[in-house]
């Protein structure tokens, strides 16, 4: 019988993971290996609108504009991919989610799709912001350049840090000093997960 067959599986607690924080705070990397290690998909926006752009599809082309300079794509594109993307099957048992929601809108958008957010799981990743310019100018991704990495900072300080205080108090929000080696991180995510099952 397939794994997810298996009545087991399908009695799994449901594990909503959302990582917030600045670009370059390493969510990135704990959401792929979080991801791994609960068995649920981990959609990062970035890299499917990256996808879109790829493709070169109505989406992509809506989105390179605002990608290229480092500024947020439109809200409605956002909300409308993520509400398709957690429809899938493969998000039956949960999900993380890696750059989004990004504005007020969108988590109200999230929580208008799931009915509130009360037992999301938030990991608000910290980092110094000298180690964020260090770690974003050695990454080489054409939005990598000076003056884009500029403006997404901008806009995570302007649009995104609100967001803060809304899970803080909607939510299981953990704030992750994310300035410690990766491994150390990632024992510090399990064990909080852990402690909410
Ligand atoms: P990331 O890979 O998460 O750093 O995202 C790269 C770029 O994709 C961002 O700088 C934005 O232009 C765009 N993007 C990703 N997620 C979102 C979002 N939730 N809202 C708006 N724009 C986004």
């Amino acid at each position: 019988m397939a794994a997810a067959n298996h009545p087991r599986e399908a009695s799994r607690p449901k594990a909503r993971v959302i990582f917030l924080g600045p670009p370059g705070a390493g969510k990135g990397t704990q959401a792929a290996r979080l991801a791994e290690h609960l068995r649920i998909p981990r959609i990062s926006t970035g890299d499917m609108l990256r996808e879109h752009i790829a493709q070169g599809d109505v989406l992509g082309k809506a989105a390179a504009p605002y990608m290229a300079k480092g500024g947020l794509v439109p809200d409605h594109l956002l909300i409308e991919m993520i509400r398709k993307r957690i429809s899938e099957p493969d998000c039956a048992h949960g999900y993380i989610l890696d750059g989004f929601p990004r504005t007020l809108p969108q988590a109200e958008g999230l929580d208008e799709m799931i009915g509130g957010t009360a037992d999301v799981i938030v990991f608000d990743m910290e980092v110094p912001h000298d180690e964020l310019m260090r770690r974003l100018s050695g990454r080489g991704r054409d939005d990598d350049k000076a003056e884009a990495v500029r403006k997404r900072l901008q806009e995570y300080e302007q649009r995104t840090t609100p967001l803060l205080e809304y899970y803080r108090e909607r939510s299981r929000f953990h704030r992750i000093d994310g300035f410690r080696p990766a491994e150390a991180v990632f024992a510090q995510l399990t064990s909080l997960i852990e402690g909410w099952e």
